[in-house]
């Protein structure tokens, strides 16, 4: 836990957010600031900076959880998941999320 990440402290439960699944791993909540219909971060417990820190025994788990959303929301038919590494990519919060997205049309490649 880092006690200046916005998401570790959603993770406790000292910041407030929508929170719609959470496990022993991982936590899914609604962005505040949605890019579509359905936009939803599915984040580790664990402080975890980006996908390029995340340990192994902690991929099934993340990847378990996006599917658990995707079909909670039922949204299986179509939908995106992204994860940025880095401003330039445009991460501005730096403890791992996947963004699952759903609800319109994406365009291709992605701006
Ligand atoms: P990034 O730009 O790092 O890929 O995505 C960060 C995401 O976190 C953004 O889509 C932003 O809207 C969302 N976000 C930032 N602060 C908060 C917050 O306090 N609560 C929630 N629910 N989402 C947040
Ligand atoms: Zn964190």
């Amino acid at each position: 836990m880092s006690e200046q990440c916005i998401f570790c402290n959603i993770a406790q439960g000292s910041i407030p957010a929508q929170v719609i699944y959470q496990d022993e791993a991982a936590i899914a909540f609604r962005d505040i600031n949605p890019q579509a219909p359905v936009h939803v971060l599915v984040i580790p417990r664990l402080h975890v900076p980006s996908i390029a820190e995340l340990p192994d025994q902690l991929c099934h788990p993340l990847l378990h959880a996006i599917n658990a959303v995707v079909r909670q929301e039922g949204i299986a038919a179509s939908y995106r998941v992204v994860t940025n590494v880095g401003p330039a990519a445009g991460q501005s919060v730096f403890h791992l999320h996947f963004h699952v997205l759903s609800g319109r049309t994406f365009s291709w490649p992605p701006g």
